[in-house]
């Protein structure tokens, strides 16, 4: 199970991060170079891209207000640009993405 989130969440069962690192989808402790950011949240994303419930695992971290991390294949940031465009129109939405 990822970052402990409820064991009622069947939904990550069926995640593709879930035998993963979770330091690959978490910042450290300490800080991370703006490189090693981009490239930690690149691998992530890619992990999140192919995965079956990514729409569930975005929803559960958007209602949660899930503020670390890489969650449904978006960063904190890009969550929060998406959390800040509710009730826009969707594409603007992507294009702010
Ligand atoms: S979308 Fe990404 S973070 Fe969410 S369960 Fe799937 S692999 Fe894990």
């Amino acid at each position: 199970m990822r970052c402990g989130v409820s064991a009622s969440v069947s939904w990550q069962d069926r995640g593709r991060c879930r035998d993963l690192d979770p330091d690959l989808f978490f910042p450290p402790v300490e800080s991370e170079s703006s490189e090693q950011r981009q490239a930690r949240e690149s691998a992530a994303k890619a992990v999140c891209s192919a995965c079956p419930v990514r729409a569930e695992c975005l929803s559960w971290a958007l209602a949660h207000r899930e503020r670390l991390g890489v969650w449904g294949g978006l960063t904190e940031r890009e969550r929060q640009v998406v959390a800040g465009n509710r009730g826009r129109h969707p594409a603007r939405v992507v294009a702010a993405g």
